[in-house]
């Protein structure tokens, strides 16, 4: 995106729905009529739902939105983003505009790994069937490789091998998969299924279960960003204050798993949007994520802010990290002409690319949470744009929404019966 065209895109919550649509086509350099086609039906049809998955008796709409301002590693970009919640899209946004006067977000990516398990049980002895194991290490992943001829093409393929003993005589087989652009669920549990006989042949035990492991933790990302204190000043604090507060909060997250999963769940309201919308498994991101959270036995953030010890440069700084197991190809992607349209969107490039957007928004949805919170309270914020939610509750059309929204929103009183008493009072009913 140009940074003239990022400069429109501040404008975009003051515009109608089919202005913005126009500004992204535009940006995207297609036919606004093709982003329209893309997103009918919301990208999908009954008839295409019903052979997606069993039982279907329609299909289920959420919005789709756009977080702007946001620069990865120099370049900026949109981030598709579907989620029913008010304010977690402006937060976003808001955040990322924070960053760029940073310089923006600094991402990167392990290589698409994945984890295929082989469970073995009732194993004689388990150290020998390791070193067994470890012995066929190259014949085995020869097998693995042959057993996904069609990821071959694309250079993915078997990559590693490691065997964990897990006590009392079981013990599991991780083959490490690059699955490139795919998720990669379907193929590592193909592989699994393919590999495990043999392997439990080798250490003389039973075979047990062979699936992914949703604890990718061979396939992470990490992003950084450094906002200057100026940029967080704020009516009533000075930048500095700010983010001595974030960084107060972080540790408060660090120090107590109460916290954390609060934090955490600020973080996922950046980053499982961005995973819906590009048509991912966002359960499978989610497992991760908190299983990556509790890797060291105890519940913790997956983001963590500092204040920077440059005198000269004051800054906030923020990290993420993360296992992000996320396709770009595969999987039900190709039914669904809105999730193909989103990955446009981003200009989504390969399944590490898209990692690092949906990252980088997660981030940027903590910081938001983190400074809203350690100032004024989310409260004020939330409530402003959830007025409107509960105005349309109510029954409130067109004008009438925002009108009811910003009455209940100035008294404070965002409650179903406060907002149908305004609109009675609008179209001058008893
Ligand atoms: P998939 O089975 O469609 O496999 C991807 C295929 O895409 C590859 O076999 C390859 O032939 C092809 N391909 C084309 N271009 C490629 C490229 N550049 N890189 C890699 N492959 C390329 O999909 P998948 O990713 O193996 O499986 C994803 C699905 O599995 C998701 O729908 C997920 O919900 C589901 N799933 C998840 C779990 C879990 O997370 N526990 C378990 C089972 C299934």
């Amino acid at each position: 995106m140009t940074g003239a065209a990022q400069g429109k895109m501040s404008g975009l919550h003051k515009m109608q729905v089919s202005e913005r649509r126009a500004l992204v086509a535009a940006e995207l350099g297609i036919e606004a009529a093709e982003l329209d086609r893309a997103l009918e039906a919301g990208g999908l049809e009954v008839q295409t739902a019903d052979k997606q998955i069993e039982n279907v008796i329609g299909t289920y709409a959420l919005p789709l939105s756009v977080a702007v301002h946001l620069v990865i590693n120099g370049e900026p970009r949109i981030a598709p983003m579907v989620v029913e919640e008010p304010s977690v899209v402006a937060a976003a946004s808001a955040a990322c505009k924070l960053v760029a006067k940073g310089g923006g977000f600094q991402a990167e990516t392990d290589e698409p790994v994945m984890i295929s398990q082989v469970q073995l049980y009732d194993v004689p002895d388990t150290a020998a069937a390791k070193k067994a194991i470890e012995a066929q290490r190259e014949d085995i992943l020869r097998q693995a490789d042959a057993a996904m001829p069609t990821l071959l093409p694309f250079g993915g393929g078997a990559r590693g091998l490691e065997v964990r003993e897990l006590g009392g005589a079981m013990m599991v087989v991780h083959l490490l998969i690059d699955c490139r652009d795919a998720m990669g669920a379907n193929i590592v549990n193909t592989v699994a299924e393919k590999v495990g006989p043999r392997i439990s042949s080798i250490a003389g035990g039973k075979l047990g279960l062979r699936i992914l492991s949703n604890l990718a933790d061979h396939r992470r990302v990490r992003v950084r960003c450094r906002v200057p204190v100026e940029a967080l000043t704020t009516r009533e604090r000075d930048g500095a204050e700010v983010a001595e507060l974030v960084e107060q909060a972080s540790r408060f997250a660090e120090a107590d798993p109460y916290r954390a999963a609060t934090h955490n769940k600020g973080i996922m309201n950046g980053i499982d949007p961005v995973v819906i919308a590009t048509g991912n498994d966002w359960r499978a991101v989610e497992a991760g994520a908190h299983a990556w959270a509790a890797r060291r036995g105890r519940y913790e953030p997956i983001a963590i802010w500092r204040r920077s010890g440059d005198q000269h440069e004051a800054a906030l700084l923020g990290s993420i990290e993360l296992p992000m197991a996320l396709g770009i190809v595969g999987g039900t992607l190709g039914n669904h002409r809105g999730a193909r349209m989103a990955l446009r969107i981003a200009r989504i490039r390969s399944s590490m690319d898209l990692a690092m957007v949906a990252a980088s928004v997660g981030l940027a949805s903590n910081l938001a949470a983190l400074k809203a919170l350690a100032t004024e309270g989310i409260q004020r914020g939330h409530m402003s744009l959830h007025a409107r939610s509960v105005a349309m509750s109510v029954g409130a059309m067109g004008d009438e929404v925002e009108r009811v929204a910003a009455e209940i929103g100035r008294t404070g009183a965002v409650n179903p019966e406060a907002a149908s008493e305004v609109l009675r009072r609008l179209r001058g009913e008893p």
